[in-house]
């Protein structure tokens, strides 16, 4: 091709008169001179399919060029980053290996350097998209995150400051496998579609994506899924027809949904005993054991599934601490004290009090219903057969 063609996607530039609303000929023209040093360009508007991800695809000398454009408005945090994820997939789809990708910032209303924003564009770069004109706009140097211990952690700071905004969480599982929890609801999909392309492009564990349900959206979109499913990522789907299945067969229930709700109230895995952060080796205890919810006979079977599901039932323990509170060598009295049963003496006692740094439960766990799960714990456990761990 000689001249530089642009292919702007429908949805984007609805009507023909947003062409010079939104893409002013100056702007491409902008875009144009920084992707090929000319500024003479041809355009056509393609009106098939759907929305997909403020998309110009700029085409010279045999290369692909996807131009993905910011929003204007910022409405919420998520808005912003709803249509780039879209044009990613996209491009993954894109079957002509000359292909690349960037974004580009139309003069944006409001501030565009949150410690969130600059996380989304920091996951952007991690994907190979490359930003047209970034210092125009942020004074901050992106660069993309090199581990995924560095997206865990900076994801982390994020949410202490945005509690309940959380929508995905990652970590790793007792086989090593990485593993992505990620809602599928509205903009949340977006997010976790963009984080499983950024992580996969930096990370050599295998992957896992569990796809966590919310109202009636089981499943992210059908080409983000088949494009993370091309990569080789495990898609699992978490549906509660499932998780019965193993309530009812397995009392240990390995459920990704009480992972997930794990995840969401004591963030990220570290026993709550000895502080061990190695995720490999942590595991969510339930307080009220899954073998005791299901003898219960005053909850219909819908209770017992919700009990053993829910994230206020269970702390973080390392593999040993997890064995040492379910045969009841621990206890956990009312108000958190971590207690142990008399006959350890000796030797045993002093190992006992060296890995178990921890003898308080954080304040943060403590809930009404917490604490309910826990009586219903101890109920059968006699608090004198115990002395308390200094
Ligand atoms: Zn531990």
């Amino acid at each position: 091709m000689t001249t530089p063609h642009f292919t702007i996607k429908n949805k984007f530039q609805k009507r023909p008169e947003l062409y010079e609303d939104i893409l002013t000929k100056d702007i491409l023209g902008d875009v144009c001179h920084r992707l090929t040093g000319r500024r003479d360009f041809t355009v056509t508007f393609d009106n098939t399919g759907y929305n997909i991800g403020r998309l110009a695809i700029l085409e010279y000398n045999d290369v692909i060029n996807y131009v993905s454009f910011s929003e204007f408005k910022i409405e919420s945090r998520n808005s912003f980053f709803q249509s780039f994820p879209s044009a990613l997939v996209k491009y993954h789809q894109e079957t002509n290996p000359n292909k690349k990708i960037y974004f580009y910032f139309l003069r944006p209303d409001s501030n565009i350097e949150t410690d969130y924003f600059l996380f989304m564009y920091r996951l952007m770069k991690t994907t190979g998209t490359i930003f047209l004109n970034e210092t125009d706009y942020l004074t901050t140097v992106l660069t993309p995150f090199n581990t995924v211990s560095d997206i865990i952690v900076q994801r982390d700071l994020n949410r202490e400051r945005n509690r309940g905004n959380a929508s995905s969480y990652v970590t790793v599982d007792e086989n090593d496998t990485l593993q992505i929890f990620g809602k599928t609801y509205g903009a949340n999909k977006y997010e976790t579609t963009l984080l499983c392309l950024a992580i996969y492009e930096i990370t050599l564990y295998p992957m896992e994506l569990y796809e966590i349900q919310e109202g009636e959206l089981k499943q992210l979109p059908k080409d983000a899924r088949n494009v993370i499913l091309s990569l080789g990522i495990n898609v699992i789907t978490s549906d509660l027809i499932l998780e019965r299945k193993e309530f009812e067969v397995d009392d240990s229930l390995r459920s990704p949904t009480y992972t997930y709700n794990l995840l969401e109230k004591l963030g990220d895995k570290k026993c709550a005993f000895c502080g061990c952060e190695i995720p490999q080796i942590i595991q969510g205890a339930h307080v009220w054991p899954v073998s005791e919810i299901k003898k219960d006979e005053t909850l219909s079977q819908d209770e017992k599934l919700a009990c053993a599901l829910d994230g206020e039932n269970g702390i973080w323990l390392c593999q040993n601490h997890h064995k040492l509170l379910d045969v009841n060598i621990f206890r956990i009295s009312e108000n958190g004290r971590v207690q142990c049963r008399s006959e350890i003496k000796g030797l045993n006692m002093s190992f006992l009090k060296n890995i178990t740094k921890q003898t308080q439960l954080h304040d943060s766990i403590f809930s009404e219903k917490f604490t309910d799960y826990l009586r219903k714990r101890n109920r059968n456990l006699k608090e004198s057969l115990y002395y308390e761990m200094v």
